[in-house]
């Protein structure tokens, strides 16, 4: 199908985008995907899952990073079901340990008290080490330094509708810098500094924060608390050179230093929601409709038949998590938009 002869979605719509043309030139973008060598057959699922509805008719290249070195299974597999070119990367220790300015003591007692309140993957330092990478290292691997886009893939998901059009190429044309499927709540308890944090950080730093943003997406008082609500970030798709910034580093390192990604467990979802929703303009964030995608255990189906029909989609509308008022965030993003609701979406 020629992406401009496309229906568009609701949401595409309202922003007034625009598909790009299948030029058959390649935008500098892979997707990124961090795994490790155990999680090889939950990830092969997802790669076809993207090969076939997405990457089939574009051909990117693809990232795979690793705090260990790859196994010969692994690379062979993962290289057979990519249509682009692979990359395999080690991650450098200083990307993956615990930094001299942290408080082992504290942050033994931090994951103690997370042991206690029964929070998920509350006692998991690698689960940490993760975060971390994920807000404030990945884009820095030096496999990444050609390219200005990336896709986030991680084991498990699924893409329930075929995407058309390059979506690097449309983050170009439409100059948007951060793309999400799905939002919702964070667990409080993983991250009960990071908003003080981020205020001090503001204050500090007013420069940095973007005049027309999305702060009602993130708070419902004008920034005196934060309300939850992030970006789900296993699906991302990003500009590199947001994260690059002046701006985003400033924050990161900042946050570093405060160490919550040890003494708590800040979340690569909060952190990059907050940083996007403020230190870029609400322009250039992206609700991606029409794709459909799952990964445990969440769901995004198209509310719009029509839609759902042309892009083959393969999900039950009724598993749809979109919506939902509770607990998860997309409302929230469309009020802060001033977007109306799509069609055969109900006010609550
Ligand atoms: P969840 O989505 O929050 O439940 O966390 P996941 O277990 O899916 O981890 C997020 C991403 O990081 C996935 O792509 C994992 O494959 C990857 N990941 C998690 N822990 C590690 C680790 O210790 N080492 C490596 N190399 N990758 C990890
Ligand atoms: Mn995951």
């Amino acid at each position: 199908i020629d992406p401009q002869t496309l229906q568009k979605p609701h949401a595409d719509k309202v922003q007034k985008v625009e598909y790009p043309v299948n030029d058959g030139k390649r935008e500098k973008a892979a997707f990124v995907t961090l795994a490790r060598n155990s999680d090889l057959w939950e990830l092969a699922s997802s790669i076809r899952h993207v090969e076939d509805r997405f990457n089939r008719r574009f051909h990117y290249d693809w990232v795979f990073l690793n705090d260990k070195p790859f196994d010969d299974e692994f690379i062979r597999v993962t290289s057979a079901l990519t249509s682009g070119k692979t990359k395999y990367g080690h991650i450098s220790p200083k990307h993956w340990s615990v930094p001299d300015w942290i408080d082992e003591d504290k942050a033994a007692k931090g994951r103690q008290k997370m042991i206690d309140d029964k929070v998920i993957y509350g006692d998991s330092v690698p689960y940490r080490h993760m975060c971390r990478f994920e807000s404030g290292f990945f884009f820095q691997n030096e496999l990444l330094n050609d390219y200005e886009y990336y896709w986030r893939v991680e084991p498990e998901i699924r893409l329930f509708c075929d995407i058309h059009y390059d979506v690097f190429k449309f983050m170009r044309l439409n100059k948007k810098k951060y793309g999400f499927i799905l939002s919702m709540s964070e667990y409080e308890q993983t991250i009960p500094t990071l908003w003080k944090t981020t205020k001090e950080f503001i204050k500090k730093y007013p420069k940095y924060v973007k005049e027309n943003n999305l702060m009602d997406f993130i708070s419902d008082d004008q920034g005196e608390t934060y309300n939850m609500c992030h970006f789900w970030s296993n699906f991302e798709i990003g500009s590199l050179d947001f994260w690059r910034s002046d701006a985003y580093q400033a924050y990161f390192n900042y946050l570093d230093q405060a160490g919550g990604f040890f003494y708590e467990r800040w979340g690569d979802a909060p952190v990059h929601s907050i940083a996007a929703a403020l230190f870029l303009d609400k322009s250039e964030v992206h609700f991606f409709d029409g794709v459909g995608y799952y990964h445990p255990n969440f769901y995004s189906c198209p509310a719009e038949e029509n839609i759902r029909i042309q892009n083959q989609c393969v999900c039950n509308p009724a598993d749809d998590n979109t919506w939902w008022d509770y607990f998860f965030c997309t409302r929230k993003y469309f009020e802060a938009q001033k977007f109306p609701l799509p069609p055969g979406v109900k006010e609550v």
